[in-house]
This record gives C-alpha cells, sequence and structure tokens, in this order.
C-alpha cells in the first residue's frame, strides 16, 4: 500500500482525510506529522493559503520521501478586504486563541449590518512530492456573518459563520453536516485526482 503523510499534528483532519480517500477507492495509508516527531514545524512564511499549503508539503515530502499533503485554511471578510485570512489563528496577537479571535472579529464588525456581513472559510489543500511535483487545490464555504456566537460544536470562527442557505451556525452543525460542505472538504476532495495520478 502507498504511504502518504499528512502535514498536520490534528488527529480530526487525518481521519477526514482518510475517508475521503477511501471513499474515493483509494488504497493509501495516511499518517499523520505526529509519526515523524524529529521533524520540526514549517514557518508559514506564504502570504497566500495556496504558498503556505505547499510550503509544508514540500518540506515534508523532502524530509521524509514520501509523498506529502498539507492545507491552510482560514476566514475571509468582505468588508475587510479578505482579512484575518492567513492571519486568522493570530488575529488578536496570540496564535490559537480562538476566543480573542473571535472577540475581536465580532467588535471590528459590531457597526456593520447584516446585508454587509458577507464571509467566507478558504482552504487550500496541496500534494507535493518529493521529486518537487505538485497539486494545489481550493475550497470556500461561504456564507455571513452574525452579530454574536451561536452553538458549541466545532472550533475558531464556527459559532459566528452562519453558511448560505443555513439557519444555523457552522457551531450548531453535526461534524458530518460541516464536512460535507466545508471548505476543508471541498479542497480534501478535490485532491483526490491528483492523489490519485501521483500516488496510486
Ligand atoms: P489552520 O489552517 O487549520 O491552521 O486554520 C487557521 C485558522 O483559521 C484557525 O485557527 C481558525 O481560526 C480558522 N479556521 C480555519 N478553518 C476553520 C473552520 O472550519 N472553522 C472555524 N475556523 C476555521
Amino acid at each position: 500500500m502507498k504511504r502518504l503523510i499528512l502535514a498536520t499534528r490534528n488527529a480530526h483532519k487525518v481521519t477526514e482525510l482518510h475517508s475521503i480517500l477511501t471513499a474515493a477507492g483509494l488504497d493509501v495509508e495516511l499518517v499523520g506529522a505526529d509519526a515523524y516527531p524529529e521533524i520540526p514545524d514549517v514557518k508559514e512564511t506564504g502570504v497566500t493559503f495556496a504558498q503556505n499549503a505547499l510550503l509544508k508539503a514540500h518540506t515534508l515530502a523532502k524530509a521524509t520521501g514520501l509523498p506529502a499533503v498539507a492545507d491552510d485554511s482560514g476566514l475571509c471578510v468582505n468588508v475587510l478586504g479578505g482579512a484575518p485570512g492567513i492571519f486568522s489563528a493570530r488575529w488578536a496577537g496570540r496564535h490559537g486563541d480562538d476566543q480573542a479571535n473571535l472577540d475581536l472579529l465580532l467588535a471590528q464588525l459590531g457597526d456593520i449590518a447584516d446585508p454587509h456581513r458577507a464571509a467566507h472559510f478558504a482552504c487550500a489543500a496541496a500534494l507535493a512530492l518529493p521529486d518537487g511535483t505538485e497539486r494545489v487545490v481550493e475550497g470556500r464555504l461561504e456564507g455571513t456573518l452574525r452579530h454574536a456566537r451561536s452553538g458549541t460544536g466545532g472550533f475558531g470562527y464556527d459559532p459566528i459563520l452562519q453558511p448560505l442557505g443555513e439557519t444555523r451556525t457552522c457551531a450548531e452543525l453535526t461534524p458530518d453536516e460541516k464536512n460535507a460542505i466545508s471548505h476543508r472538504g471541498k479542497a480534501f476532495r478535490g485532491l483526490v485526482p491528483a492523489v490519485r495520478e501521483l500516488v496510486g
């Protein structure tokens, strides 16, 4: 069986990509970056989701000699010109402080009325081979931003993003409902043909 490494220490992402590859009929062994603890985390120096995903995938592919998949994602708010974008995880200053990030964004948008609260989650998924071959695919989940949190599921900005056509926020969807429409699910599913072509 072919081995594929996913550039994340998040077990949920490994499970999600594995189920997408299996559903597509691909017989690939997927391992997380945790299987290679000696490889340091990659600095995300790119200025787009695609650049950061490619950077992580190439670094891991070169270090392990295996095909590598990486993703990079964030929330893009129209009225903020696409911000927080690649800065989503550290919008309030400290990396990964979801509560502070969300509080700051809600405060910034306090005076913005509903018709102007369009936003989307974006995700770039990249595949890189040790020889430098690369593919990258992007997925989006379009929606509008609530004025206050609703729901307890998910993570990050989920409690304030209401997908188009939904009455609930992402934090009120079941994990399966969110995966079916999510930016990450779309990007990973979009990468399946490249995995089939390049990895087997
Ligand atoms: P990463 O690409 O997994 O590092 O995600 C970057 C940041 O974007 C996260 O810390 C969240 O703030 C935000 N983000 C990305 N995807 C989602 C999502 O599905 N729901 C909520 N927030 C997200």
